[in-house]
């Protein structure tokens, strides 16, 4: 069979064709950014400067067209200084977790982007709402869905923006996924299987209950969450944040092999079920001793699958029952997503990954987890 090679999509195209779907409602925003003169790049701050930001964010804010790194909250100076001089600000605009609110007098920094540990998200969006800032926050979005609603009031008071950082739904293969979902030529999905896995080194923050809120389903799951809400087609493309919520659960912790790594309230390996309005279900499993990044959604008309690479950022693999999809060049998913925030904020529209819909799997995780503990099915109620 062909496989399917999608021309190169222009940046401004594809930015086009995500705010043309936008659900949110227009609303005044008193926040800054929406005031900056139009061609001016609006102003982002990094908080915490570990691998993601290192590796992804930063990087990606040399490529954005809408953005530019403007400051950074982190707890060295001296790694401050050196982004400083790589990124081109002011050393002035070097933070640390303490003094972030000093950033209320910085004209320079709109949007303030939380990437320390999850359980960190909460103390840092807060922060950044109450120094008038808009809000772009990692996954999970935070420990518990009580400290998304906390997140959630913040911005609100503030009126700033708030977003998740799901860059998948600026990724071309999950998009085309999504659209497939609601195209009656090839979907819908009713049947989705996902594996997402990786050996975590000892020591690392993500098995700290109080830092990471459990074990792989915070880190990984989330992404497979994610996948089946959005094969199942409800979540952009027209439909609302939050209408493609599984309706129940079903979960099962394995024993673990590492009992010395993986302590009381952080899982090393758990398989769970999902089940939608439709009858659609989906089945996964998520582990930090190993595994895979797969995902692959079928239905009477045709299947999707994520062979290789489906939730990283780069070398995905994908195949369906038409043929092999191919998308060249690469598309830097993380630069899309903060310029779509970026547009979001200047237009005073709301970001179609919004809060909210981090807070929605935090509702499904923390259903997840009663499911595995009580052995019982659970329904979910976003
Ligand atoms: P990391 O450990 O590499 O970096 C975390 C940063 O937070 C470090 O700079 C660290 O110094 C800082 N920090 C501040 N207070 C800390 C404390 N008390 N303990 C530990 N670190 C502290 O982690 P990371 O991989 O960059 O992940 C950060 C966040 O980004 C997490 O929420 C993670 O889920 C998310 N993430 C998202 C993606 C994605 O693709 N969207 C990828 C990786 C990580």
């Amino acid at each position: 069979m062909n496989s399917l090679r999608v021309p190169p999509v222009s940046r401004r195209t594809f930015l086009g064709q995500l705010s043309v779907g936008a659900a949110g409602l227009a609303l005044a925003s008193s926040a800054r950014g929406a005031d900056q003169p139009p061609g001016k790049k609006l102003g982002v701050a990094l908080v915490g400067l570990g691998s993601y930001s290192k590796g992804q964010l930063g990087p990606a804010l040399k490529v954005t067209e809408q953005c530019r790194l403007a400051g950074v909250v982190t707890g060295s100076r001296e790694k401050g200084a050196q982004w400083a001089k790589d990124y081109g600000f002011s050393e002035k605009a070097i933070y640390s977790y303490d003094t972030m609110g000093q950033m209320a007098d910085n004209k320079d920094i709109d949007i303030v982007y939380v990437v320390t540990p999850n359980g960190l998200h909460v103390r840092d969006v807060i922060a950044a709402a109450k120094a008038g800032k808009h809000v772009i926050c990692e996954k999970p979005l935070g420990n518990t869905v009580a400290e998304c609603d906390a997140m959630l009031a913040a911005c609100k008071a503030a009126k700033v923006k708030f977003s998740v950082g799901y860059r998948l739904h600026f990724d071309p293969y999950h998009r085309e996924m999504m659209r497939r979902a609601k195209d009656p030529a090839f979907g819908p999905f009713l049947q989705m299987t996902g594996n997402r896995g990786f050996a975590l080194r000892p020591g690392a923050w993500r098995a700290d209950k109080k830092l990471a809120g459990g074990g792989p389903m915070m880190d990984l799951g989330v992404y497979l969450i994610q996948g089946a809400c959005m094969a199942y087609g409800g979540t952009t493309l027209g439909g609302g944040a939050l209408d493609a919520a599984p309706v129940a659960v079903t979960a099962k912790e394995l024993p673990k092999t590492k009992p010395e790594q993986f302590g009381a309230g952080v899982e090393e390996t758990i398989e769970w079920t999902m089940e939608f309005k439709n009858g659609a279900k989906a089945e996964f499993v998520t582990s930090y001793v190993g595994g895979k990044d797969t995902f692959r959604a079928e239905g009477p008309k045709s299947w999707w699958e994520f062979k290789q690479k489906a939730f990283t950022y780069r070398g995905t693999v994908v195949d369906t029952s038409t043929g092999p999809v191919v998308y060249e060049p690469f598309v830097n998913q993380q630069a899309l997503q903060m310029d779509n925030f970026a547009e979001c904020v200047r237009e005073g529209r709301e970001s179609r990954v919004p809060g909210e819909m981090g807070r929605r799997d935090l509702v499904i995780i923390e259903a997840i987890f009663e499911a595995a503990r009580t052995g019982k099915k659970v329904a979910v109620k976003v």
